[in-house]
C-alpha cells in the first residue's frame, strides 16, 4: 500500500481530497483509495502491483471487461485520423443509428460528454417542450450533479426541494420534488398538488445509487401513466442501466417505454460519453431544428465515438447476457448462503449485471430510507477483508456492484470463499 499512501498524500496538495470524484476517496469506509496502474478483463491493479477481481469496472462502463482488444484498437486506429474536429463525422450518424436500434424509444439522438450532461439536458428539454417548471426525481436516485438535480427529499412526499449542496440556489431547487422510490402514492400526491406544472419525472428505472433497488412490479407502468394523464415527459436515467440489465436497457427487460432516455458508461466503452434521445417529435424541439439550446465542442468526439461503436458491436454477442446474469446471480446467491451459514443479517438484490448487497434484517430493500439504514460498520468490516484478500468492490455501501464478461464462474467461487471467511469471522 506503500505508494498508493505516498501518491494519496501527495494528491491532497493540489487535488481536493486528492481525487477528482469524491467516492474515489474512500470517505465512506476509511483508508487509502488504491492508486490503479492498470486493468485488464476482471482484474486492476495498483501502484504497488496488488491485483484486485473488480466488481466496479469504472463504475459500470465496462460491462465487456478492462482493456478489450476491440476497443483498444478501435480508439488506436481513429486516434491516427486526429482526435477532435469540432465538425461532423460519419461515426457519430453510425452511433445515432445504432442506439436506435438498440433503443427503438430513442427515434432521435444527441450525443453529449458525461451522464451529468445528458440528464441536465433532458431536463431542460422537457421544460422546453412543455413549458412547465417542475420535476419529480426519488429519494436516493442520483442523476448527475446539475443543480436542479442535485435535490434530496424533505420529510414528507410534498415537500419542496431543499439544496442537497451548498451552491444550489434554493430558487432552482423549489422546482425539484422528490418522491419515494417504488411508491406510486407519493408522485400522485405531487400531480395532485401541480396539476399543470410538471414537465417531467426522471428516474433511474433500476435504482444503482443507493445500492441496486430494482423497482417493484407496476412501478414503472404506474410511472408511465401519470405521465400520460398529467402530459408530463417520462425520462429514464439509463447511464447506469442502458446496455447492461439488459442489450436495450431496462426500458426493454420491464417493458415500459420512455419519452426520453439518457445513456452513458457503456455507451462510451470507457471514454468519457453520454447521449439523450427520445421521441422525434421531442428531439426536433432542441437547437438548431429547435429553440432549447443545448451544445458542446468535443460532443460526438471521433475517438470516443470509435470507443462507443466497438464495444456496442461486442454487445451482439448472444453469449454475452446469459453469461453475465449468470455470473452476478451466482455472487448474490453465494453471498447470501455464506453470509446465512455464519448468521449475518444480510440480503441481495441483483437485476441483470448489476447487484446490491445490505447488512440488514429485512427480508427485501425497496427504498432509500431502508438503504441507509443498513449496518454500515459490518459493510466497512467485509469491504476492508474483501479487499485484503483482493476483491475491489464499490468503497460505500450505498453503490450498485458491476459484473463484466470477462468474470468467470472460477472467480465467483474465489469471492464468495473470500466473503465467507470474512462473515466467519463478522
Ligand atoms: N445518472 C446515473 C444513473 C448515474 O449513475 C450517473 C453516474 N454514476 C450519472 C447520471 C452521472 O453520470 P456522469 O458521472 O458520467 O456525469
Amino acid at each position: 500500500m506503500q505508494q498508493s499512501e505516498k501518491l494519496f498524500s501527495r494528491a491532497q496538495k493540489t487535488i481536493p481530497g486528492g481525487v477528482n470524484s469524491p467516492v474515489r476517496a474512500f470517505k465512506a469506509v476509511g483508508g487509502t483509495p488504491r492508486f490503479i496502474s492498470k486493468a485488464d478483463g476482471p482484474y486492476i491493479w495498483d501502484v504497488d502491483g496488488k491485483r484486485y477481481i473488480d466488481y466496479v469496472q469504472s463504475w459500470g462502463p465496462m460491462v465487456l471487461g478492462h482493456n478489450h482488444s476491440a476497443i483498444r484498437q478501435a480508439v488506436i486506429t481513429a486516434a491516427e485520423n486526429g482526435l477532435s474536429f469540432g465538425a461532423p463525422t460519419e461515426a457519430e450518424v453510425i452511433m445515432a443509428e445504432k442506439v436506435s436500434a438498440l433503443v427503438p424509444s430513442m427515434e432521435m439522438v444527441r450525443m453529449v460528454n458525461s451522464g451529468t450532461e445528458a440528464t441536465m439536458s433532458a431536463i431542460r428539454l422537457a421544460r422546453g417542450y412543455t413549458g412547465r417548471n417542475k420535476l419529480i426525481k426519488f429519494e436516493g436516485c442520483y442523476h448527475g450533479h446539475a443543480d436542479s438535480l442535485l435535490v434530496k427529499a424533505g420529510s414528507g412526499a410534498l415537500t419542496l426541494g431543499v439544496p442537497s449542496s451548498p451552491g444550489v440556489p434554493a430558487d432552482v431547487a423549489q422546482h425539484t420534488l422528490t418522491a419515494e422510490f417504488n411508491n406510486l402514492a407519493s408522485v400522485e400526491q405531487m400531480f395532485a398538488e401541480y396539476p399543470d406544472d410538471i414537465a417531467c419525472i426522471i428516474v433511474e428505472p433500476v435504482a444503482g445509487n443507493m445500492n441496486c433497488i430494482p423497482p417493484v412490479e407496476g412501478f414503472l407502468q404506474g410511472l408511465r401513466k401519470l405521465c400520460d394523464n398529467n402530459g408530463s415527459v417520462l425520462i429514464f436515467d439509463e447511464v447506469m442501466t442502458g446496455f447492461r440489465v439488459a442489450r436495450g436497457g431496462a426500458q426493454e427487460r420491464y417493458a415500459v417505454v420512455p419519452d426520453l432516455t439518457c445513456l452513458g458508461k457503456v455507451i462510451g466503452g470507457g471514454m468519457p460519453v453520454g447521449a439523450f434521445g427520445g421521441k422525434r417529435d421531442i428531439l426536433t424541439h432542441i437547437a438548431p431544428t429547435g429553440p432549447v439550446y443545448q451544445a458542446g465542442t468535443l460532443s460526438g468526439n471521433p475517438v470516443a465515438m470509435a470507443a462507443g461503436l466497438a464495444a456496442l458491436a461486442e454487445l451482439e454477442n448472444e453469449s454475452l447476457y446469459p453469461h453475465i446474469y449468470h455470473l452476478t446471480e451466482a455472487l448474490v446467491n453465494g453471498f447470501q448462503a455464506a453470509a446465512d451459514k455464519h448468521g449475518i443479517p444480510l440480503t441481495t438484490n441483483h437485476a441483470g449485471s448489476m447487484f446490491g448487497i445490505f447488512f440488514t434484517d429485512l427480508d427485501k430493500v425497496t427504498n432509500y430510507q431502508q438503504a441507509i439504514n443498513c449496518n454500515n460498520e459490518q459493510f466497512k468490516q467485509f469491504y476492508h477483508g474483501m479487499l485484503d484478500a483482493g476483491v475491489y468492490m464499490a468503497p460505500a455501501s450505498y453503490e450498485a456492484g458491476f459484473m463484466s464478461y470477462a468474470h468467470t464462474d472460477a472467480l465467483i467461487a474465489e469471492t464468495v470463499s473470500a466473503a465467507e471467511h470474512i462473515f466467519s469471522k463478522l
